[in-house]
C-alpha cells in the first residue's frame, strides 16, 4: 500500500531560490575520504541539502562540485 504523502526529493525547496531541489552527484568528504553521493541540490545556486541522518553527526562535509566542469 502506498501513501500519497510519501516524502520525496520534490518536497524539498531551496529557501534562497524557491525552486525544487534535484538529485545530483556531489562530492562528500568523511574522515579525510572523498566519495561521490547523490544528494538533493539546488539547480540554481548549488545548495546541497544534507540531512542530519546523512551528516553522521555533522562530521560529513559536502563540497559543491560546481567547478568540476
Ligand atoms: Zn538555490
Amino acid at each position: 500500500m502506498t501513501t500519497p504523502n510519501d516524502p520525496t526529493v520534490s518536497d524539498l525547496v531551496c529557501a534562497r531560490c524557491d525552486v525544487p531541489l534535484e538529485m545530483g552527484k556531489v562530492n562528500a568528504s568523511y574522515l579525510g575520504q572523498v566519495f561521490p553521493v547523490d544528494l538533493p541540490r539546488c539547480p540554481s545556486c548549488g545548495f546541497v541539502y544534507v540531512s542530519e541522518e546523512l551528516a553522521y553527526g555533522r562530521m560529513l562535509n559536502v563540497e559543491q562540485a560546481l567547478e568540476d566542469k
